[in-house]
């Protein structure tokens, strides 16, 4: 057994095997103590292997999905080893001590799910793989719970800000590749081969081209094919359910990298939490499927504005009739989740459970469907409408077919209904018959031998069986009482008798056949719902993309939200814009939120935001980015009016003081953050930047700041709102046009500090460092020192010009960077000219002089 064990554990070397003995999955060797650790069984030990005690612990079958889940979330990966015969066929065929067949029928791993207990309904549950070929960079992604599959074209630089947008539970690369690093699971570089990939497309979309899914470039038939490779390993060949490939060129959708993610918690917050995030603030979805496509839309803001129009189309026609919406959410809540349930039956674990929530599903989905009047109503709803119908001999078959709730699983029976299958219900009737004639023979014997305590049992070793107390059973012992005993324990002995065991004999075998048969329907049932998968797969979106919409809308008519208005020019005008997230909070705290405009135009692109801490400088910079992200998903935005240019990309950094939490040099971070917007931004982007350069010594974060400014303003010509306490930046009013000058109110009265929380134009006049720590609860005699220091800082500065003294005549950032560029013309000309054979070593000496002299 133990060579059996190992040569399975050699397969799958990187998993923890489960190793079915039984009504047991074992655990042996380092396996074991890494799950008895994680899930707190006891660790035993079993026979020797090298003359050591072998480590070994075990879970129940019939209990192995809550453990499974537990390894899984621990960051496990599992190798399950099923027995692939029974013992009785292994000792037929090879003899009494013989060993069963045993083989790896399934590697579970945390992409690669398709179980209600282990998936969050709410969330998508993506496995990603990495595909390179010719320079060229590109993902694969598969949710096979509900077999959604999508192809994402890409370059190295934005694979970061894809892979944090689909925030996958798996990422897979070539163990050969360039990207091992962003891997949570290696597999051959074969398995990557783009040619190989064309051919596993073809193959499992049965299509001689791929042209009818969109033009796939060599890595990404790479990544299609690593990932196919990789989901049929897992399943050992039961491929899970995929639906064709939907191709994405990263450009439809707004680019926003994993730290402007973080910053801006759109799913989830800084702490990994979904409550807080801007997700949470709005959705009000009442299916998991509508739940997980929110996430995705907020993940993914579309840049088409005809698509997003689509959406805002469909959720203002939501928005304006209360009646419908109510309807249709009343009708979605009642809804199974018919996506998952699809995903189960084809990936073969799914049940007759999962075929009832399909029968239910779909009949709300037509319901539905038929009640949407779709004369006037928007585009989108008039091509969803259809796809909610054309189930009807499914449904019909499926209502015929089961019983009214259905159990899980399907070992017990029990689920085809009656009146479908004449010959089921006969088998039906006749265990039926075997259970009544049963109850008459107990009557019988009871008379029979005078003890009224007797009774018919069953239990899985013995069967049938009568059982009398101890007392009783002098009676049944006599040899010609007709009953033979079996059994005695403390206090009932067991008897069977010939009659009992006819009756017996004739349940268990209706009880068999009745399975048997009901086992023949549930896959014929599952065959032909997986026949309609495409169709079924179609429903499940339009569901979900109508609880989208109608969520969005309710959540705007409870916010008083204003549809946006989207225009291809880079403008941004919000009025009477708020946060969402942190309008709640202030709600709950019993306070009014000030709402805030903010109007960003080609002429003004820059906003310098300045005022006391604690003023709602982040608040305002951030609730404009979440105002964007909102409306490019087609949301309604909180605003009472909002007209915007798509933005391509969209940044946010923090200054490095906030995030203490991170592990490298926090400085370091908000200077590799920052350098890659300079790098990235376009003109028709959007970033934030939030006290920027804090995180190093005043003299060396002013400088910083002033640059980043300069270059966002004369360079990356993108939309921009910047905080700062650094005053002296806003000199920088003066030299650039775009840019003006904004603070957050406040005022001191009798003494305290009054934070307005209200935008107004122009610099802060100070900046209440003192007055705020008055209000921290500093004490007294702390404020008034600092009072004096202050003082004798603001003489210094004030006789020396202040801290950014002399800046007026540096020349600007783009200016600056033309000087530079005439200085390195004039080198290379030189260089250009030099004919080096020609030289004595004298005139080359002289020449690098020359040259030195010129840099
Ligand atoms: P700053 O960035 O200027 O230090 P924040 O934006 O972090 O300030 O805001 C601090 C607190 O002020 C927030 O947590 C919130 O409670 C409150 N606040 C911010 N903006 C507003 C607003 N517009 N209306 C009401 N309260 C606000």
């Amino acid at each position: 057994m133990m060579a059996q064990y190992l040569t399975l554990k050699a397969e799958a070397a990187d998993c923890l095997l489960f190793y079915r003995m039984g009504d047991f999955f074992e655990l042996f060797f380092d396996d074991a103590r890494i799950a008895a650790a994680v899930l707190d069984i006891a660790l035993t030990a079993r026979g020797e292997h090298d003359g050591e005690k072998i480590p070994m612990c075990g879970v129940p079958v019939h209990a192995a999905t809550a453990y499974l889940q537990r390894l899984i979330k621990a960051g496990h990966r599992v190798a399950i080893a099923e027995q692939t015969e029974s013992p009785d066929a292994a000792r037929k065929a090879r003899g009494s001590k013989a060993l069963v067949n045993r083989a790896i029928v399934r590697v579970v791993t945390a992409g690669t799910l398709t179980e209600e207990a282990l998936l969050d309904a709410r969330s998508d549950n993506w496995c990603v793989a990495i595909g390179e070929a010719g320079g060229d960079v590109a993902l694969a992604a598969a949710d096979v719970s509900t077999g959604r599959f999508q192809v994402i074209a890409l370059d190295a630089a934005t694979l970061p800000a894809e892979l944090a947008r689909l925030s996958p539970a798996e990422v897979v690369a070539s163990e050969a590749g360039a990207f091992i690093e962003a891997a949570t699971s290696m597999r051959p570089k074969a398995d990557f081969d783009s040619g190989t990939g064309e051919t596993r497309l073809k193959r499992l979309f049965a299509v001689a081209t791929l042209d009818g899914f969109g033009q796939f470039g060599r890595a990404e038939l790479a990544a299609a094919g690593g990932l196919i490779a990789y989901l049929d390993h897992t399943a050992k060949g039961a491929l899970p359910f995929l639906r064709p490939p939907v191709l994405h060129r990263a450009a439809t959708t707004m680019a926003i990298d994993a730290a402007t993610r973080e910053s801006l918690e759109l799913t989830q917050t800084a702490g990994g939490q979904r409550r807080g995030s801007l997700l949470d603030a709005v959705d009000r979805t009442v299916t998991g499927a509508g739940a997980r496509l929110l996430a995705a839309d907020i993940g993914a803001p579309l840049m088409d504005r005809a698509a997003i129009d689509a959406r805002l189309q469909l959720v203002a026609h939501v928005h304006d009739d209360a009646g419908l919406r109510e309807r249709i959410r009343a009708a979605l809540r009642a809804l199974p989740d018919i996506g998952r349930a699809m995903g189960r039956l084809v990936a073969g674990r799914g049940g007759p459970r999962d075929l009832g929530q399909l029968r239910d599903g779909l009949d709300g989905a037509w319901a539905l469907g038929e009640r949407l009047d779709v004369a006037g109503a928007p585009p989108l709803l008039a091509q969803l409408a259809p796809q909610l119908r054309g189930h009807g001999a499914l449904i019909d078959l499926l209502r015929r077919a089961l019983v009214p709730s259905p159990p899980i699983e399907a070992s017990d029976g029990g689920y085809i209904a009656a009146g479908y299958d004449v010959a089921l219900d006969d088998l039906r009737d006749t265990g039926a018959g075997g259970r009544r004639a049963i109850a008459a023979l107990e009557a019988e014997f009871r008379q029979q031998t005078g003890v009224t305590a007797l009774k018919i049992r069953h239990n899985n070793v013995l069967g049938y069986h009568v059982e009398v107390p101890a007392r009783a059973a002098d009676a049944l012992m006599k040899p010609d009482s007709g009953f033979t005993h079996r059994q005695t324990l403390a206090g009932v002995v067991r008897f069977n008798t010939p009659a009992l065991h006819d009756v017996a004999t004739k349940v268990a075998q209706a009880g068999a056949h009745a399975l048997a048969a009901e086992a023949a329907h549930l896959e014929d049932l599952t065959a032909q719902a997986l026949d309609r998968r495409e169709a079924i797969a179609a429903t499940a979106d339009a569901l979900a993309r109508l609880d989208v919409a109608t969520g969005l809308a309710e959540r705007a008519a409870e916010g008083g939200w204003a549809r946006p208005v989207l225009v291809e020019h880079p403008c941004f005008d919000v009025e009477g814009g708020r946060h969402p997230v942190v309008e709640a909070a202030v709600a709950r705290a019993g306070d009014r939120f000030v709402a805030n405009d903010c109007c960003l135009s080609e002429s003004s692109r820059l906003w310098l935001v300045t005022g006391p801490n604690m003023g709602g400088k982040s608040t305002f910079l951030r609730q404009n980015a979440l105002i964007a992200v909102l409306a490019q998903c087609g949301s309604y935005v909180p605003a009472t009016r909002a007209t915007l240019g798509l933005v391509d990309r969209l940044f946010s950094r923090v200054g490095a003081s906030d995030n203490l939490a991170r592990g490298r040099s926090t400085f370091m971070v908000e200077m590799v953050e920052t350098a890659a917007i300079l790098a990235q931004a376009t003109p028709r982007s959007f970033v934030i930047l939030d006290e920027v350069g804090r995180g190093t010594s005043t003299y060396d974060g002013l400088a910083i700041a002033w640059a980043v400014v300069e270059a966002i303003h004369e360079d990356n010509r993108c939309r921009c709102l910047f905080a700062t306490h650094y005053h002296e930046l806003t000199r920088l009013a003066e030299r650039c046009e775009a840019l003006s000058l904004h603070h957050v109110r406040a005022r001191e009265w009798k003494g305290d500090l009054v934070l307005l929380h209200e935008l107004t134009d122009g610099p802060a006049d100070r900046s209440y460092g003192l007055a705020v720590a008055r209000l921290a609860g500093m004490a007294p005699q702390t404020v008034a020192r600092a009072k004096a220091v202050l003082a004798k800082l603001e003489a210094g500065r004030a006789k020396t010009g202040g801290l950014a003294a002399g800046l007026d005549d540096l020349p600007l950032f783009a200016a600056a960077q033309l000087a530079e560029k005439e200085e390195c013309d004039a080198i290379r000309a030189e260089v250009e000219a030099l004919d080096i054979d020609a030289l004595t070593p004298r005139e080359a000496l002289d020449t690098l002089y020359r040259l030195k002299a010129l840099a």
